[in-house]
């Protein structure tokens, strides 16, 4: 899942990428307003992590503006300690949720997390497709009740096809949503992945839509 950082505070921002990094998600950041707005307009993002305080444009003014062209990626807004007036307006300018600074990592994943699978029809927070299950919690993923060692990027891939489940999901769009936008390779490293999730999990756990990209089948367990 990719994730942009808009925040100017060059210490948060780093820790930021560094923490979303090792848990996974394909992260880019930006410095300022405009920059934020910029790539939360033209880049496919799973979730913003938003600073109101910020050079250019406020993160207030680029929510508001995000919200004003229908782009509804879940925003967690970072407000400043006690700024109860920050808060409520965050939430009524279309965030999905805020953290107060300083805040603590974990608390910090655990929203994120909770936002993706708000942002999905079905929210479980273990991903299972057969007899696989993932858990974003934990970073782990488990074939038939037993543990498969996945590189992140692997489980990151797998990851987004399972929350897709019975969707076609194309190339470009897995790439997109999985690497950051400082990868400039070609769509080819999404075949690499597949290949090794299919020989860590079983051919079937990744189906190849011809023309179209890969799927994760929907296997409907009897009643
Ligand atoms: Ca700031």
């Amino acid at each position: 899942m990719r994730i942009l950082v808009v925040e100017d505070e060059e210490r948060i921002a780093d820790a930021l990428r560094r923490g979303l990094e090792a848990e996974g998600f394909a992260v880019d950041v930006a410095a300022n307003g405009t920059d934020g707005l910029w790539l939360a307009t033209e880049q496919a993002y799973d979730a913003i992590v938003l600073d109101i305080m910020l050079p250019g444009i406020n993160g207030l003014r680029v929510c508001k503006a995000l919200r004003d062209k229908r782009i509804w990626t879940p925003i967690l807004m970072l407000t400043a300690k006690d700024g109860e007036l920050d808060e409520t307006e965050a939430l009524d300018t279309g965030a999905d949720d805020f953290l107060s600074k300083p805040f603590s990592y974990p608390v910090l994943l655990a929203r994120i997390r909770a936002l993706l699978r708000r942002s999905g029809g079905e929210r479980p927070t273990v991903l299972t497709a057969g007899d696989v299950e993932v858990d974003p919690a934990t970073r782990t993923c488990r074939k038939g009740g037993e543990e498969v060692k996945l590189t992140a990027r692997e489980l990151s891939v797998l990851e987004y096809l399972m929350r897709r489940a019975g969707e076609v999901v194309s190339k470009p769009d897995i790439l997109e949503h999985v690497w950051d936008f400082a990868y400039d390779g070609g769509d080819n490293v999404v075949e690499v992945h597949v290949s090794a999730l299919r020989r860590k999990l079983g051919a079937a756990v990744v189906e190849t839509v011809r023309g179209g990209g890969y799927r994760v089948p929907v296997v409907r367990t009897p009643a």
